[in-house]
């Protein structure tokens, strides 16, 4: 949960419970005088001078900023004035002069890159002219956000951690690492719990400092200048409650015979609503009567119940719920009737955006393959300003699905008003701090075209708008299931009926039919939808004028949620523009193939992802599956460079690729068969792990030595070779394709190579790697 309670009387949530409202008042009172009475260097002023502490976020995709904004809302409720800005508006605050405690939320991005709106200010952290005792007077918290799923797992928090105590800032409250990989919310949950005590410790010592008074600070603040975030490790019990029982119906599902339906308890739920207790910390508090659904456990016989997306089980659905606060509705949006002389945006196009023709479309894979694999090619001529280099990848901008958006216009009952202008405010007296129109919505757009350009409708929603869906659901079984999935005991069936299935926005809203929200909350709510970026498979001095890309189609099946398998936005999209028009190479062509449509891309470079500029020095590519792609931008280019310099001294060239079957999808097998016969690659290393190890030939392997299946183990057949390359002749390894499993593999199999080379221990081996990280000789361009 990333935020708290606030606004919630209003919200009807307590006013349903009118005795659980006047405890919470009563609670309310309390709190703050047992405050005021233990804290007077914070809690004696007026309120109009709430103590003020400080939030900075650095926020790619917004999950940061979330957060940050959480935090500023929730400050009033423990009494405390929260200043928030971006770490991009460097004259909303001044860190130098900053004398109130300060607060960090940043989010890690690309190959542990910081945030776009964070790379000026870690550049100015950075500066080495800065004195050991620059931030001498700075007390901070920090919350980093990333994904060990790729390298430099949180490594922008860290660097700016690392940096504030090199330059003497204390830090009020230990750092929190948040990790996408299993639910940002294992790690944010706790440590927003615990923030507030810190920050008003923090206050209380700065204040008494200030004084240079020497008495005994107040109880709220923490014996050590730190706290100890203690992580409330997801609970397990659901799971194993429901493991515990049997009768499985759905194999997606957990489920178990029970006595009592999750209706029950939801119907009796909405009537039982608790207020926010002082150890809840601020969410709301929302109970279901165990006594009464125990009751009807007794009379009701046992029926097979499927827990699903819909439908929980005990003890979930008996469970009291923490949900996150309501957030507070911010955007007014009306719409127009616009007369046919108006000109309306039909697609926002940025400057940066070309639209370019698809020359040719390939399928690589097999018919039989379980992957399909396609290779684009786009006809830049006209273009000259589109100048990449292998290693760069480049967005392709996609709409949103037809029918998904025909489908989302009838859930808001504004099929009628498709064409009508969308004119988007912000409401007068809003209660959101930082709010802003979305500045990727156009002034004058059609309701359509904000649908099928500006919002993602697919994104899985956020347990916030959850919450505030829950508002907006008539059925009571519906709304408990929606507080449930947002509340802190649904952590689980969150991250298995949604996160990890992608449920979409129009998943959810097809699954709840009572919930009808209206525009405005999808605006607030459903973020921007992004271009996918893809990387170039092609070097322009080989195939001038044109840009190669290669993309797996991306299967979504079917389960809980989701009646119908489903593909891939962008790569669905592609695969349905181009399949007309789909050439196969296996096959004889038919000539004169349907004419390919345009598509808008830009291009995304990448300085650091690119071959050695000395080229006598060695490098190794490691690139299964379509994570070859930028290694045959590579090889094209040495081919040129070879051409070029007969005479020169290249350095060794190394391709690991795998696959699942030779014969199925083994992508560019001739193009890399050609290679390896010019001398442009010296060593080809495959693999494939599906493949009949009795019919294979693996000659390159000795019969003593197991059969490679994936990248990572014909690694550590070439040990000796690799890390010659790496540790001794200045060489490089460029990893790129699968950032969820490979990546992590190759990594792991890096480690113990070094440790068994240079005979060291496995830190001592992770630091050789993450040296060579810095070197930028060990190079990763990896997605999931
Ligand atoms: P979306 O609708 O966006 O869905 C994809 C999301 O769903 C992912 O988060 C994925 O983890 C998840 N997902 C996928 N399958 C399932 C499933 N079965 N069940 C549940 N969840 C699932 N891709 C390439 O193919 N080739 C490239 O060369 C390439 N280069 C890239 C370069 C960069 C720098 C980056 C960041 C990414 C690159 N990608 C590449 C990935 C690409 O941008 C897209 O993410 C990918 O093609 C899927 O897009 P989509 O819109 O079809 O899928």
């Amino acid at each position: 949960m990333l935020s708290t309670t606030k606004n919630d009387a209003a919200s009807g949530f307590f006013m349903v419970a009118f005795r659980s409202a006047v405890l919470h008042c009563a609670r309310g009172v309390l709190c703050q005088s047992v405050c005021h009475l233990s804290n007077p260097q914070v809690w004696s002023m007026p309120c109009e001078a709430q103590p003020r502490f400080v939030v900075l976020y650095g926020s790619q995709k917004g999950q940061a900023q979330s957060i940050a904004e959480g935090i500023a809302e929730e400050a009033q409720d423990h009494g405390l004035g929260a200043e928030l800005s971006c770490l991009s508006e460097h004259e909303k605050y001044n860190l130098e002069k900053e004398n109130a405690p300060v607060v960090f939320i940043l989010s890690t991005t690309g190959d542990g890159e910081p945030p776009d709106s964070a790379l000026q200010f870690v550049k100015r952290l950075k500066k080495k002219t800065l004195s050991t005792d620059h931030y001498k007077h700075l007390s901070y918290a920090l919350l980093a956000l990333g994904d060990t799923n790729y390298a430099n797992f949180c490594n922008c928090g860290k660097t700016v951690e690392r940096r504030l105590q090199e330059l003497g800032a204390t830090q009020f409250y230990a750092a929190g690492y948040a990790d996408d990989g299993v639910g940002l919310e294992v790690v944010v949950d706790p440590w927003l719990e615990g923030v507030w005590e810190a920050i008003k410790g923090a206050l209380s010592k700065m204040a008494s400092d200030r004084k240079g008074e020497s008495r005994d600070l107040p109880k709220e603040t923490p014996d050590s200048q730190i706290s100890d975030v203690k992580l409330n490790l997801l609970s397990l019990s659901d799971e194993q409650n429901c493991k515990s029982l049997t009768a499985s119906v759905d194999p997606d599902s957990k489920s178990a015979p029970v006595a009592s339906t999750s209706a029950s308890a939801a119907q009796t739920a909405d009537s039982n609503l608790r207020a926010t207790s002082p150890g809840s910390h601020g969410t709301d508090s929302v109970s279901a009567s165990a006594p009464q659904t125990q009751a009807v456990a007794v009379e009701v016989p046992p029926v097979a119940l499927a827990a699903s997306l819909t439908c929980s089980l005990p003890p979930l659905s008996e469970s009291a719920l923490n949900v996150p606060a309501l957030p507070p509705p911010y955007l007014d949006v009306s719409l127009q009737d616009v007369g046919t002389m108006e000109q309306i945006v039909e697609q926002p196009i940025k400057e940066s955006l070309h639209e370019v023709p698809i020359n040719r479309a390939v399928h690589l894979t097999s018919g039989d393959s379980v992957k399909t694999s396609l290779l684009l090619e786009l006809d830049i001529s006209a273009h000259p300003t589109i100048a990449y280099e292998p290693g760069d990848s480049f967005d392709v901008f996609c709409p949103n699905r037809a029918a998904e958006v025909e489908e989302m216009l009838h859930r808001l009952g504004l099929h009628d008003q498709r064409n009508c202008h969308v004119h988007v405010s912000l409401k007068k007296d809003h209660k959101k701090r930082g709010a802003q129109v979305p500045p990727y919505i156009p002034q004058s757009i059609s309701l359509l075209s904000l649908l099928t350009w500006c919002l993602e409708i697919r994104s899985v929603p956020k347990k916030a708008f959850l919450r505030a869906l829950v508002e907006q659901t008539a059925d009571g079984v519906q709304r408990r299931r929606l507080q449930e999935l947002c509340s802190k005991q649904g952590a689980a069936d969150y991250n298995l009926y949604m996160r990890d299935r992608s449920l979409s926005v129009s998943e959810l809203l097809a699954a709840f039919p009572s919930c009808s929200p209206p525009l405005s909350l999808l605006i607030e709510h459903v973020p921007k939808l992004q271009p996918r970026p893809y990387s170039a498979a092609s070097s322009c001095v080989k195939h001038p004028g044109k840009l190669h890309f290669v993309f797996n189609v991306v299967e979504f099946p079917a389960g809980s949620g989701r009646p119908a398998g489903r593909r891939g936005l962008c790569t669905g999209w592609l695969f349905d523009l181009i399949n007309r028009g789909l050439v196969f190479p296996e096959r004889v062509e038919r000539s004169g193939s349907p004419a390919l449509p345009k598509i808008h891309v830009s291009l995304r470079p990448n300085c650091s992802f690119r071959p050695p500029s000395d080229l006598s020095l060695p490098f190794i590519m490691v690139g299964p599956g379509t994570g070859v792609a930028p290694f045959i931008g590579f090889l094209q280019q040495r081919e040129r460079e070879r051409q070029a310099n007969p005479e020169a001294a290249f350095g060794e060239t190394w391709l690991f690729f795998g696959c699942r079957h030779r014969d199925g999808d083994f992508l560019f097998r001739e193009e890399l068969e050609g290679f390896v016969t010019s001398g442009v690659l010296n060593h080809l290393k495959v693999c494939f792990s599906r493949d009949d190890p009795e019919q294979e030939e693996q000659k390159e392997v000795a019969t003593s030595v197991a059969r490679p299946r994936y990248v990572q183990h014909n690694l550590l057949l070439n040990s000796r070779d690799v890390t010659e390359i790496l540790l001794k002749r200045n060489g490089s390894l460029y990893v790129c394709g699968d950032a969820k499993n490979m990546a992590k593999d190759v990594n792991d199999t890096l480690v113990e190579m070094v440790r068994a080379e240079l005979q060291v221990d496995q830190l001592e081996a992770m630091k050789r790697l993450a040296g060579l990280r810095e070197e930028k000789r060990y190079l990763q361009d990896i997605w999931g």
